[in-house]
This record gives C-alpha cells, structure tokens and sequence, in this order.
C-alpha cells in the first residue's frame, strides 16, 4: 500500500521508519525538532545487548534486530560504526561468582551463546580492568555500534530513497478528520498525511496528551562521561557487578542478594549505577551511568551521577584513573513498565513506535515493522505483547524502571 507519511522524530525508530518507508515507495517525510539523533540514540554507549534480554518477544526482536546490522551496512549511504565483539559483566568474588554460574546456565538453557570465562580472560579482553577481577559472563551475541553514526546512516540512507528529512521542526500536535489522523500541527505549519509515526522516544507521550492520547512511556536519565582517545585496547562491550540489579533475570535468581550488587556511594549520592564502560573505534572510552528519574525531561548531567562513577569507575579500571576526560552528558531513555516497546496502530493513521528500553537492538527492525504494518502486511514478527492499549503501570512513580 502507498501511503503519505510523517514520522515524528530523528532518533534511531523514527530514522529507520523513514528508511524503510521510503524503500517501501511510500512518500515519507520525517521531522525532528532538534537534529538527527538529538535525543537517546545520540547519547548512548553503544551496547547492542542479548546477554540479559529476556526471554520471549525481547530475545526475539534484539536477534532480529542485531542480525540486520551487516544488511544495513552493505546498503545504508556512508556506513558506521559496528563491532561484533561480544559483551561481559565482570564480577569480583565468590559470591558475587555463584550468581554468575547460576545465571549463565539459565541463559544457556534459554539458547544464547553464553559462558563463564576467567579472571585472565577478562583482563586479555579488557586490559584496564583491575588486576584482581574473578571471572565475567561473556556473550558472543552481543555487539557494539556507534549509534549516532548509525542514526544518520539510516537518515542518509533515507534521504537517497526519496525521503524529506526536516530539522529544526518541531511537531505541536495531531490533526484529525473525524477519527482518523490525517496529519501534524508543526511550528513551520500543518503537513498533511495518512499515516503519522510517533517516534518521538520519552518525548512521545506529552506530545500525544495534547490530543487526549494516553501512552504510558517515561523517561530515566542516564549519564555518560567520555574520555579523550585511548590506544584502543577494549574490544566487547562491558557491564559491571552493580549493573545486574537492573536486569530482571539476575534479580530472579535464587542465588540473588541484592547487598552483592550494592555499592556504598550509589546510596550516599542517592542514585543507582548501571556500571559500564565501552570503547569506541576513535579510541574514547565512555563511562557510566547513574540513572535517576526527573519529573521533567532534564538532559543535564549532576554533580552526584559525575561522583558515582567516578567512585565506580575509579575502583575497577585503576588504569582510567587519570584518562583525560573531553566530554559529559545525559540522555532520557524511554520505557515502558513491562519494558516493551509499543509498536502498534493506536488510532486510524496514528502508528506508535516509543518506549524502547533497548533501541540499538529494537530499533532498526522496528522501523521495518511499522514499514509492514503501515502497508497493511502481516509483521515479521509477532506483535502481540506490543499492542497500544495493554494495561501498563504508570511511569511517574519514582520508583526505578527495573528491566
Ligand atoms: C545514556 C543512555 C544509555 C543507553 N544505553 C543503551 C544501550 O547501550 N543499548 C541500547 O539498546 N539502548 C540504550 N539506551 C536506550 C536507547 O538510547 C533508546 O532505546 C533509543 O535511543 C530510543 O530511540 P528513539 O528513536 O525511540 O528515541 P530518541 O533517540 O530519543 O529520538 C526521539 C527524537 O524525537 C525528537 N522529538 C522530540 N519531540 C519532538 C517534537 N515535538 N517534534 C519533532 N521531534 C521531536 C527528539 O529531539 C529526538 O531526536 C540508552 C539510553 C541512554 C539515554
């Protein structure tokens, strides 16, 4: 089915909606109100993530997704930046390494490719880690882009398709005929439409309020410190013991103690740590992240994330210590509190693609999803667990998003 579309959003679904829209014949145009990847997927480490994606529709579309990185980058304008290197949570003693051994045996059973590797081996994989480090998970799913290079690949990749991709346009609101939406109110103006894509990341549910639309999507921040270039040493993607506590299959194990995963600092500077550390062809390594839950949309780093890692950072890669740091920065994350996406139809010619946890995975196939559901075909994957209307909790809680 052809179709007149307008995709709300530059970030990593609105992006690939436009690609795969535009491949698909459809007219697209997509406006972003700041630039292309202005939001999350211009702000994250990169992790492309199996190693704890649940079981299910999660497992399904992250393989789904992971598996079209090489397509796009034989075909997509430009390339960017992708290294199939696996990923690791480290762990630092026994205890902490009885959860592990429980958990890669879940994961094994579940079908990932998954094992326990050594101290050693994490040290040869990840040269900066402290000396006495025990032993990690290591997936060799698991996968690392650089995801704004992937952002403007896939705009770039849309543009050569024929899409019209405007920035600096902010979108104000829906237009309806009766039911069905037919277009955007814009601050450059209306732009009709028959079919409207909400991608607009955590910024999708204010957005969608004004037309009385209900869509439960928050918004936690996390941050990032950068370093200045590396010799470039780190090749997977790395999680440490404390970011375990924010994945549901660690949590619902047996063997799981919380006090195993807690860090003094994280309850002195009042905020969690999703430790991790991932470094990038250009030879920076990023840090990370304190995650906390404004009520408002904020994307300023805080003075109590920058000491949790630093604290978290500091005790286990002794050799970052003294890394030159060139740049800090948050980013708001979407989600939801059964932390799936919603990919559906909401209302006649309004297609939602919001709340993704895990965008580096979800998000290019999303865009090939909302492509078949816009042109009326049966998804290639089932969709069922993401329909708009399920019931969800609210986001506005401040309790932590648990993943
Ligand atoms: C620090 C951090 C670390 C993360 N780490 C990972 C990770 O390692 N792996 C992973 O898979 N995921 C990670 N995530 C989550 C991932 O970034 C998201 O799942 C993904 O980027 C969501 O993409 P999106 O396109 O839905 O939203 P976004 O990238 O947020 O894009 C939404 C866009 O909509 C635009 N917009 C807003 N309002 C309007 C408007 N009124 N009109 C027009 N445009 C508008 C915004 O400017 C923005 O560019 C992380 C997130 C953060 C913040």
């Amino acid at each position: 089915m052809s179709r007149n579309v307008v995709v709300v959003g530059g970030g990593i679904v609105g992006c690939a909606t436009a690609y795969f829209a535009a491949r698909e014949g459809m007219k697209v145009t997509l406006l972003e109100k700041q630039t292309i990847a202005f939001g999350a997927s211009g702000r994250n480490p990169g992790f492309v993530w199996l190693h704890c994606r649940n079981p299910g529709f999660a497992l399904e579309i992250s393989r789904a997704g992971r598996a079209l990185y090489p397509q796009l980058l034989e075909e997509l304008p430009g390339g960017f930046e992708f290294r199939a290197r696996g990923g690791l949570i480290y762990f630092n003693n026994e205890q902490q390494g009885a959860v592990f051994e429980e958990f890669v045996a879940a994961r094994r059973a579940d079908g990932l490719d998954i094992e326990l590797i050594d101290g050693a081996e994490v040290r040869r994989l990840v040269p900066p880690i402290r000396p006495d480090v025990l032993g990690a998970s290591f997936c060799s799913e698991d996968a690392q882009i650089n995801t704004p290079t992937v952002v403007r690949a896939l705009a770039a990749g849309a543009r050569r398709e024929g899409a019209d991709i405007r920035e600096g346009v902010s979108v104000e609101g829906l237009v309806f005929s009766g039911e069905e939406v037919v277009g955007v109110e814009t601050d450059h103006g209306r732009v009709e439409a028959d079919a409207v894509v909400m991608a607009a990341g955590a910024w999708s549910n204010p957005l969608l309020k004004s037309a009385g639309i209900d869509l439960p999507v928050g918004g936690e921040r996390l941050q990032v410190v950068a370093t200045e270039p590396l010799p470039f040493q780190i090749q997977p993607v790395v999680y440490g013991p404390l970011a375990t506590k924010q994945y549901t299959l660690f949590r619902e194990l047996p063997s799981w103690d919380p006090e195993l995963f807690r860090a003094p600092y994280e309850s002195e500077q009042g905020i969690e740590m999703l430790q991790l550390v991932a470094q990038r062809a250009s030879g920076e390594v990023l840090v990370g992240c304190p995650m906390d839950y404004p009520a408002e949309i904020d994307l300023r780093p805080t003075l109590s994330g920058l000491r949790a890692t630093a604290e978290a950072i500091g005790e286990d890669f002794p050799a970052l210590a003294d890394a030159p740091v060139a740049r800090t920065w948050a980013g708001v994350l979407p989600y939801t509190t059964d932390m799936v996406p919603v990919i559906d139809e909401a209302r006649p010619g309004l297609f939602i693609a919001a709340g993704h946890v895990f965008g580096n995975a979800a998000g290019p196939v999303t865009g090939r999803l909302i492509t078949q559901l816009m042109a009326g075909q049966e998804p290639e994957i089932d969709l069922t667990e993401c329909r708009f209307g399920r019931p969800l909790g609210p986001t506005d809680t401040g309790v932590p998003a648990r993943w």
